[in-house]
This record gives structure tokens, sequence and C-alpha cells, in this order.
């Protein structure tokens, strides 16, 4: 399984705009975020987590193929900005494009998005989507891979995370992780979760409390993504306990 970073910065991205601070005004590419996503290709089968604003130019910088389904983990505008841009998909692949969806975040999408699912005339075309609807511990399976929903609170919110193939686990917009969901990770080999910044946050991890929550998972490796302007990326890392490493847009792994 490879997992490649489309984007790790939180809502506002990084560099924030007119910041002049140490990480905004740095020359490592490392940090630069675009909004968080990850696409995971699996014996030949390739999936899209979250389509964010910036979702069209990683299709094009990383030549993403096809995409057979879309997973998204809620609907705050920072996850799904992108989401008319998989209509060259539709083109390309000749068909709607999956996507997986709680019911709430269902919801947001048939408002936020009424026009993909209204009678309206086409011009440029609009996304033809299969919205599959999905529920925290119900197992489905995508073209033969193991995904498991998993329950993710952020904030006030009920949020999903996805447990993939039992060895890859992404969470992300975390600020308190339910025991259930701690059980379903336990050990996974690679978890990715959201470290915003040092402050404390009402709705996000900070970094301390992202790194106890990937100590409790009990994951071998675990890759912080979402990361505020606050954490520079060499500064963090070597802070970071051994087993915990800090992501960054580009970054590929293989599990
Ligand atoms: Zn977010
Ligand atoms: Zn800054
Ligand atoms: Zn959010």
């Amino acid at each position: 399984m490879k997992i490649k970073f489309l984007g790790t910065g939180t809502s506002h991205g990084v560099p924030l705009v007119n910041c002049g601070c140490h990480t905004c005004t740095s020359t490592d590419p490392k940090n630069t975020r675009y909004r968080s996503s990850v696409w995971v290709h699996d014996n030949g089968v390739d999936i899209i987590i979250d389509t964010p604003a910036e979702f069209r130019l990683r299709t094009l910088e990383y030549k993403i193929p096809k995409i057979d389904a879309i997973l998204m983990t809620h609907a705050h505008a920072d996850h799904i900005a992108g989401l008319d841009d998989i209509r060259i998909y539709n083109e390309i692949q000749s068909g709607p494009v999956p996507l997986y969806l709680d019911e709430k975040t269902r919801e947001e999408i048939l408002s936020r998005y009424s026009y993909i699912f209204k009678e309206t005339q086409e011009g440029g075309g609009k996304p033809k989507l299969l919205l599959e609807g999905i529920e925290h511990g119900n197992v489905f399976s995508i073209k033969g891979i193991r995904i498991e929903p998993l329950k993710v609170r952020h904030g006030g919110l009920e949020i999903t995370g996805f447990l993939i193939n039992n060895k890859f686990a992404y969470i992300t917009d975390c600020s308190f992780m339910p025991d259930e969901t701690l059980a379903a990770i336990k050990g996974v080999k690679v978890l990715v979760l959201n470290a915003l910044r040092h402050k404390p946050h009402p709705t996000h991890f900070n970094l301390d409390e992202a790194i106890a929550a990937a100590k409790r998972s009990g994951a071998i490796t675990s890759y912080f993504t979402h990361i505020a302007h606050a954490l520079e990326h060499n500064i963090t890392e070597k802070e970071l306990p051994l087993g915990i490493k800090m992501a960054y847009d580009g970054l590929e792994i293989e599990i």
C-alpha cells in the first residue's frame, strides 16, 4: 500500500496570508502545506480521502490516474472545497465517482453542493457522484480494500476517520478519540493523526494531545497532519518521540 500526502495543512493552509513568522517565510518546502488530504494506492485501487481546495493542483502534480472512491471525513470547507473538480475523472472514467460519507456529512453535501443534485442546465458539467452512506464500525469494501469507518470527536461534532486494510488509519480534525476507535486501531502499522499547534484548541488536538493519543494507539509509526504555522517542520520533528513524525506535502510512504 502506498500513501501520498496531498496536503498536511490546517484550514488556512501554510504559509498564512501576510504572515512574517519563521514557518511562513521558510524556504523549506516542508513548511508549505496545502489543506489536508491523502491518496491511498493499494493493489491497483486508488482512494482519495477528502477533496480540499488544492485537490486539482495535486491531481496535476502527482498525476493521479483515476479515482475509484473518495472517502470524506466531514464537511468542513477545508476538506470538501475541491469536490467540483472530480468532474474530469467522470470524463476519464466515463462514469460517476463513489463518495463514501456518514449521514451528517451527506446532509451537508446535499445542501452545500445542492446544484449537483438538481435538474439544471449542464453547461460545463457537474460532478457525478454516487453517494454511499457509511456508519462508524460498519466495515465495507472498495474493490477488495477493507475500510472501517471510525468514530472521531471534533469539538462537539462527531466525524469519521478510516482504517484501511487494518494497517493504515487516517484520523484528522480530532479533539477526542473514543475508546472503540482506539481499540480498532490498536497497534496499527501507520497512523496519520492531526496535530495543530502547541497551544490547546477547542476542536483539534494540540501537539501534546496528539503525541499522547499516538502513544495510546500503539501505532508502530504515526505521522502528524492538519498542521498550523505555529509548528515549524524541522524544529517540531526534533521534539517528537521515536516512532512519531511530521508529515509534509508530497511525503510518500509504503506500508
Ligand atoms: Zn480541517
Ligand atoms: Zn506564520
Ligand atoms: Zn474540521
